[in-house]
């Protein structure tokens, strides 16, 4: 890596010949000196009403041979840069997060031809068994359904399951709700009819990321099965046959209220 003074900004030349620019106020901002940036709790420290505008760089040079460019700046500070984390941060242009870039899995769109191939996976192997919860948590990434079989029927059994995977966030409803025909009903789902396809809780500031759903008596006779489908499925097949219809649905503003409690 090569680094050289430019006007206001650090050119790097990389070792693959390619060059990446960065403003040296940038720089000086982001600078992640144990004094600028905490290195335990990993947070900056400079705070926006201290960094000088007009700082500008006094001396900038290769170090730890060309791992890391040290800079000495007209405010007398001096910053070491590691060569990743510039890398990892150069201004390309619009580009995924280096998270998302890492780690995000890809989505699986699914319909009908999924119907008896969903992802299963046993509950006493996902608590029991890491490389299962890690399965477990991938598939869910990618299809955004598992089934989970051989868990329980016992109430308290979605604790030690959500337990197992992160912590449940309360909605109005509670940690938690059971869902049973009753005489008054206040929701739909405590009515025995049938409930078409629905996403649960739009209306909430923060919506539901996963929802579990733990079947515990199932009702003999006809009726009472479980449909599942895939939302981003139908949406992107919508998009594509019904493109305007589609922005009308996506741009239109519409007050979403949840009337039952
Ligand atoms: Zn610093």
């Amino acid at each position: 890596m090569l680094a050289a003074r430019r006007l206001t900004w650090a050119r790097v030349r990389w070792e693959n010949g390619s060059v990446d620019s960065y403003p040296y106020i940038w720089l000086r901002d982001n600078c992640q000196c144990p004094k600028c940036y905490h290195p335990v709790s990993l947070a900056r420290r400079v705070l926006l009403k201290d960094l000088d505008l007009s700082v500008n760089c006094v001396d900038i040079k290769l170090s730890n041979t060309g791992e890391e460019v040290e800079m000495l700046w007209t405010d007398g500070h001096q910053g070491t840069y590691d060569a990743h984390w510039l890398h990892e941060r150069a201004f390309r242009g619009p580009k995924p997060a280096p998270h998302d870039r890492e780690f995000r899995l890809k989505q699986q769109l699914w319909g009908r031809e999924m119907q008896d191939k969903l992802p299963r996976i046993s509950f006493p192997d996902i608590i029991h068994d890491d490389h299962s919860l890690l399965n477990f948590l991938e598939s869910l990434e990618v299809m955004g359904v598992v089934l989970v079989s051989d868990v329980p029927c016992e109430i308290d059994q979605i604790y030690s399951f959500a337990k197992r995977i992160g912590h449940l966030r309360p909605t109005h409803y509670g940690e938690t709700f059971n869902v049973y025909s009753r005489m008054d009903p206040n929701n739909l789902a405590y009515t025995g009819d049938s409930l078409d396809m629905h996403t649960d809780l739009p209306c909430l500031a923060t919506k539901p990321e996963i929802q579990m759903l733990h079947v515990i008596k199932q009702f003999i006779g006809e009726g009472g099965d479980t449909m599942i489908t895939d939302g981003f499925h139908a949406a992107s097949k919508f998009k594509k046959n019904n493109p305007e219809y589609f922005d009308t649905l996506a741009n239109t503003l519409i007050e979403f209220v949840d009337r039952g409690h």
